[in-house]
């Protein structure tokens, strides 16, 4: 190892009040001095001294002080210009000044590496003492006075050596670290660009796929005229592929989102059931097709989840779909929710499948691992559902795992927490602490609203109490889908891109399929001009922004429950403000 003069570092400082003390250092030390020295290390070195010296022997370079003060400031000015010390021999006693102890604190104060020899005649301290009071006793030796001049020469060696070994350690370490930060910061980097790349890729892909999709559809629902047996299994062909390729490219965006950090929690206390129950009853179709027998069991102990509903409806949906695709004809799938500590509710989805190899159910939860790539991508498998449903999971704060058998079946499970540990309610679950769930059978509701958060919270409302809502973006798109999706009841934007909610109302009351239906404004002012132009456009309540779920909600039975009356009596409904009133 070398200094900064790209050298061993051989320098030593003796701190001593005795200058006869320093005297005999230097014939020990410094070669040049003495020719005694010469046999010295040969003795050291070669084992006798008689052949004199083989070799370079050591030299080294050493300085004087007479305090401990003058000894720190010797220290702190040698390291200041780039040549430190290796080692100081340091006197235990040295009148009037600091004492050994005193001076070798402050030595390392000085320079943190410097190796230090105490030289003692005196028991003023006991060693133990000594040792307790010394804070780096690993740079720490104690030499007793009278000296042996081949201990000294030895120790300086030894401790020089250590001086440039330690140096050299630190400086490896610090090139590592280097090396570390840069290339995580590289990595960090790629990451980004990684998540970039898909992203933009993604919503590529999506906006040609939507139309592929939408085009597809009118072609297969005959509506340009009819398709012979061959065009309508190509093209159902197309539908399957475009979906496969869609369902990807969602999970992909929502893989990105969650590892950029993208991924916002809409937490809420809801009912294990208003999970579970209902995205079971969604697929409801894809267990009759494989005629799968599904069973929910809910333990009467776990009354509530904390979570976003959205989100852990998509945990449970991609592991049921997993079940489904896994498993054979006739099979049964088990749901079930329970309550496994004070704090932890588990969910697990058990299948009677094929199974999973023990070797590979660690790698699962990876992107893009499938245990069989052909069968499992023949069965409509991408690879991607397990790592986003693992990072939707852990974004929660849960865990998740599976116990398989090959040929028996799959038990996935997940837990959450229900207490916040530290997510962050945002002061929703206190409002909706009383709360009843209403659970009315078969409403639908579109929600015409522009703006992704509102929407978020708006559909998190709905599917927390088992209402189906269909989404639309502007007044124009409302018009797209009113009649198709024929809702029992519009929540309705005012103000909107391409057509606002005043318009879009209007023209939907001149449908007359919907002259009766509730229309709700919803507004982010509740200046009463704006109030009294959508009750004009036909709005039958107004609900004022931020929207709470219990007015919401009451809100919502009234205007069904006045709409159910106006369809048995054939009167017009009344139009009034509820947004003050819930
Ligand atoms: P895929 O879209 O291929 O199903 P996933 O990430 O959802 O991708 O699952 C990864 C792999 O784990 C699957 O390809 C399959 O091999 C295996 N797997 C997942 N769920 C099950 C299950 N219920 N039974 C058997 N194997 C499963």
């Amino acid at each position: 190892m070398t200094t900064e003069m790209g050298q061993e570092n051989r320098r030593i400082i003796v701190i001593d009040d005795n200058e006869a003390i320093h005297k005999d250092f230097r014939k020990i030390l410094c070669r040049k001095d003495s020719r005694e020295l010469d046999k010295l290390e040969a003795m050291i070195f070669d084992g006798d001294g008689e052949n004199g010296p083989k070799g370079e022997s050591p030299s080294f370079a050493m300085d004087s002080a007479f305090q401990g003060q003058e000894g720190v400031e010797r220290v702190r000015d040698a390291l200041k210009a780039h040549r430190p010390y290796a080692v100081a021999f340091v006197d235990m006693r040295m009148p009037p000044g600091w004492d050994g102890l005193e001076t070798i604190e402050r030595l390392w104060e000085a320079d943190s590496g410097l190796q230090v020899v105490i030289c003692t005649a005196y028991s003023d301290y006991s060693w133990e003492s000594m040792l307790d009071k010394a804070c780096q006793r690993d740079k720490l030796l104690i030499l007793k006075k009278p000296f042996d001049n081949v201990e000294v020469l030895q120790l300086a060696t030894a401790l020089t050596t250590k001086w440039d070994l330690a140096r050299c350690a630190a400086l490896r370490m610090s090139e590592l670290e280097e090396m570390v930060a840069t290339r995580t910061s590289e990595l960090v980097q790629a990451n980004e660009h990684k998540s970039r790349f898909l992203a933009s890729m993604s919503h590529e892909l999506r906006t040609p796929l939507n139309s592929i999709l939408g085009f597809t559809d009118l072609l297969l629902e005959q509506y340009f005229g009819a398709l012979n047996e061959k065009q309508t299994a190509y093209l159902t062909q197309v539908d399957q592929s475009g979906k496969h390729l869609l369902a990807l490219v969602n999970d992909l965006l929502d893989l990105v989102k969650i590892d950029a950090g993208a991924a916002k929690l809409h937490l809420a206390q809801f009912p294990p059931s208003a999970c579970l129950a209902s995205t079971v009853n969604m697929m409801r179709t894809q267990f009759d097709e494989k005629q799968l027998k599904v069973r929910i069991k809910v333990d009467s102990e776990l009354t509530f989840l904390i979570g976003d509903l959205r989100k852990c409806k998509q945990i449970v949906i991609n592991l049921l779909s997993n079940a489904v695709k896994y498993t054979p004809e006739g099979g049964s799938i088990d749901v079930l929710a329970e309550k496994i500590g004070p704090a932890t509710a588990k969910i697990s989805v058990a299948d009677t499948g094929m199974g999973i190899a023990a070797d590979q159910q660690e790698h699962i939860f990876s992107e893009f691992y499938q245990a069989d790539q052909v069968r499992d991508e023949h069965l409509g498998g991408t690879g991607i559902g397990l790592a986003l449903t693992r990072r939707l999971v852990e974004l929660h704060k849960g865990d998740i795992g599976v116990e398989s058998e090959l040929g028996k079946g799959s038990n996935f499970w997940f837990t959450l927490p229900l207490e916040d540990a530290g997510l962050k309610m945002a002061g929703r679950r206190e409002n909706e602490k009383d709360v009843k769930p209403l659970f009315i059978p078969n409403v639908r509701i579109l929600v015409v609203e522009d703006n992704e958060n509102n929407i978020d919270v708006l559909k998190d409302m709905l599917d927390m109490f088992g209402l189906t809502a269909a989404i639309a973006r502007n007044g124009k798109e409302a018009l797209d889908i009113v009649e198709t999706f024929q809702p029992d009841l519009i929540l309705m934007d005012l103000l909107m891109p391409v057509m606002d909610g005043y318009e879009a109302t209007r023209r939907i009351r001149e449908i007359p399929a919907f002259r009766h239906v509730p229309i709700l404004a919803l507004t982010a002012s509740a200046d009463s001009v704006a109030i009294e132009r959508c009750f004009q456009a036909g709005c039958t309540e107004h609900l004022a922004k931020p929207i709470q779920s219990r007015a919401l909600f009451a809100v919502i039975q009234k205007s069904l429950a006045e709409s159910a009356r106006t369809a048995e009596t054939g009167s017009v409904p009344k139009t009034r403000d509820a947004g003050h009133k819930p």
